[in-house]
């Protein structure tokens, strides 16, 4: 593929190197521009999979991810193995599922004493870019970093539970421009930490988060005065947005617009909302879904602005971009509220993934788990040997790039108690079903089985009615845990 970086982008990055380097040592890198494609990764958090205009579910408003869904190839089955902030960015950063990461849990105070926090010595897919030559930029929300006093003083920081930790520089695993926080819930005024921000004097902003972060990431991109990354090298930026994250009410009143008119039931078509009643679900989707709908067309118009930046700078033919999330929202399906269940709105997220002329737009049904990531990316940008051995996750690089090639046939779930690894829930999803097992202290494991074809919004646990399925779900998901070494095979723990 070797070669493809468009005259114009070629021009740019020649002209700005010669402006900024002006003495001939330096035009070594401008005479040779780099050939390795560049890489964007935008994932806002919390952004269920049906919340995307293209999935014809959730009746919200991305007209810029629907058209960028149609030049990317679209996994609507892909999943958050375990939908939860800190667990799944353990999972992207490491390639590995949540006991082999070293983040079995979220980040945060109640978590340290177990070591719940992405590992200093951790061999990050961003590591491996960085040895590779790459510039790499991180902004917004990285949630890996376990808090410890004395604590940072800030609002997530207050309550009983310390939630916020800045991210040493010896631990941002090859981003060498960052601007980012931990986890800072205030999107009309996020805070982060630039590149050189001490740790007890970070930046508080007074703008709504993804657009503050959307300006910054165009910046990068054009990499305005040669000020952002190193001119004529490849890149690789992650957007890490927060919204649509509670609190729903933190969104610019200018995006529920697009909802006006519609009433609550237009809104909330999901079955698994029991609107006739009065659930704690029924209350909370009528009072929120506006605002997280909302939330979802900012988080759309502003990717639309990061996306234009690219080809406005010429660099849209030799960028993957990818476009995901961390994990999903119930917002009052089932009464949960949020995420970390096994439910189809909490573990299926947005995955489109653009390349034009390596990657055909088409949607494919691959059942994409979280781990994979890592070495797909990889894979595709031409480092399939520099891939860590004994990496969990599996690269998915030729069925993205062909369609044709061996395919998962399921997915896992997790959820894991960080005082009893080998207690909590686990599970298997595929294009049927979905089976959670739960092990509580002194009680029987609690099974669920839900047919996802015939009972679509999971209303029904059909464990009792289909026990040949669960059997053989049962002995798939065992089969894939002992692969991967999680300690629930023991089965000591029993904690819930
Ligand atoms: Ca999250």
């Amino acid at each position: 593929m070797t070669g493809n970086l468009d005259r114009r982008a070629f021009l740019k990055s020649a002209g700005a190197a010669a402006l900024v380097a002006g003495a001939s040592g330096a035009f070594a890198a401008a005479d040779k521009p780099s050939v390795q494609p560049n890489l964007v990764i935008v994932f806002p958090d919390q952004m269920r999979g049906q919340a995307v205009g293209v999935a014809g579910e959730d009746p919200v408003v991305t007209p810029n991810l629907d058209a960028f869904a149609a030049e990317s190839l679209y996994l609507p089955q892909a999943v958050s193995n375990y939908p939860v902030c800190s667990p799944f960015r353990a999972m992207l950063m490491t390639g590995h599922y949540p006991h082999a990461s070293g983040v079995r849990n979220n980040c945060l105070s109640r978590t340290t004493p177990y070591n719940c926090e992405l590992p200093r010595n951790a061999r990050c897919w961003s590591d491996v870019l960085s040895d590779k030559g790459y510039s790499l930029g991180y902004i917004g929300k990285w949630h890996l970093d376990s808090p410890r006093p004395p604590y940072v003083d800030c609002k997530n920081n207050r309550g009983k539970d310390k939630w916020n930790e800045w991210c040493s520089p010896d631990r941002r695993h090859g981003f060498d421009f960052w601007y980012a926080y931990g986890t800072y819930d205030w999107h009309l005024n996020p805070m982060y930490w630039a590149t050189g921000t001490p740790r007890m004097k970070p930046i508080f902003v007074n703008q709504w988060g993804p657009e503050h972060e959307a300006d910054l990431a165009i910046k990068y991109i054009t990499n305005a005065g040669g000020k952002y990354r190193k001119t004529g090298k490849p890149f690789a930026l992650v957007v890490s947005m927060n919204p649509p994250h509670t609190p729903y009410t933190q969104v610019p009143a200018r995006y529920k617009k697009a909802y006006e008119g519609k009433t609550d039931r237009q809104l909330i078509n999901r079955a698994n909302v029991n609107l006739k009643g009065n659930s704690s679900g029924a209350k909370l989707a009528l009072a929120q879904i506006r605002n997280y709908f909302a939330m979802i067309t900012g988080v759309d118009e502003q990717f639309g602005r990061i996306v234009k930046a690219l080809a406005d700078a010429g660099l849209e033919k030799n960028t993957i971009v990818l476009f995901t999330s961390d994990h999903g929202n119930c917002l009052g399906c089932h009464d949960q509220p949020t995420k970390n269940n096994r439910y189809e709105e909490s573990m299926r997220i947005p995955f489109m993934i653009r390349w034009p002329g390596k990657i055909r737009p088409r949607k494919d049904d691959l059942l994409m788990s979280t781990p994979d990531i890592y070495p797909t990316l990889l894979d595709l940008m031409g480092f399939s040997n520099a891939i860590p051995k004994g990496l969990q996750g599996v690269s998915r690089g030729e069925l993205f790039r062909t369609g044709k090639g061996a395919r998962p046939k399921s997915q896992l779930y997790f959820w894991i108690p960080v005082a009893g690894p080998s207690g909590g829930r686990r599970g298997l999803r595929n294009h049927r079903y979905t089976l959670e097992i739960n092990r509580q202290k002194n009680k029987p494991e609690q099974i669920t089985l839900h047919d996802n074809v015939n009972d679509p919004f999971q209303l029904v646990n059909a464990a009792a009615k289909l026990p040949e399925a669960v059997a053989k779900m049962t002995t798939e998901m065992n089969a894939r845990l002992k692969e991967i070494n999680d300690p629930w095979l023991g089965g000591a723990d029993r904690k819930a």
